[in-house]
């Protein structure tokens, strides 16, 4: 049986390894943190904690952004399709 192979990537807030397509890859430059933009350094968030306030506070402390951009950025990159 031929074995499906999948990108993994580790969600950078639980560090979980979960395939690629079911992560939300955003993007954390100068300071400020955006939708992968299709270049660059990118980081993925699973679902789970996109939903999840504590790893969300975290993250925002971690990369000195502000939560509530983070928020609204999570919401935006699992509500689009
Ligand atoms: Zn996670």
């Amino acid at each position: 049986m031929p074995v499906k192979k999948y990108p993994i990537r580790m969600c950078i807030a639980c560090r979980n390894r979960e395939p690629q397509h079911t992560l939300i890859r955003i993007q954390f430059e100068s300071g400020q943190v955006m939708p992968y933009r299709g270049f660059g350094r990118s980081s993925y968030i699973c679902r789970s904690c996109s939903q999840d306030s504590k790893r969300i506070k975290q993250l925002s402390k971690r990369f000195r952004i502000q939560e509530d951009v983070l928020v609204k950025l999570l919401k935006e990159c699992t509500t689009d399709g």
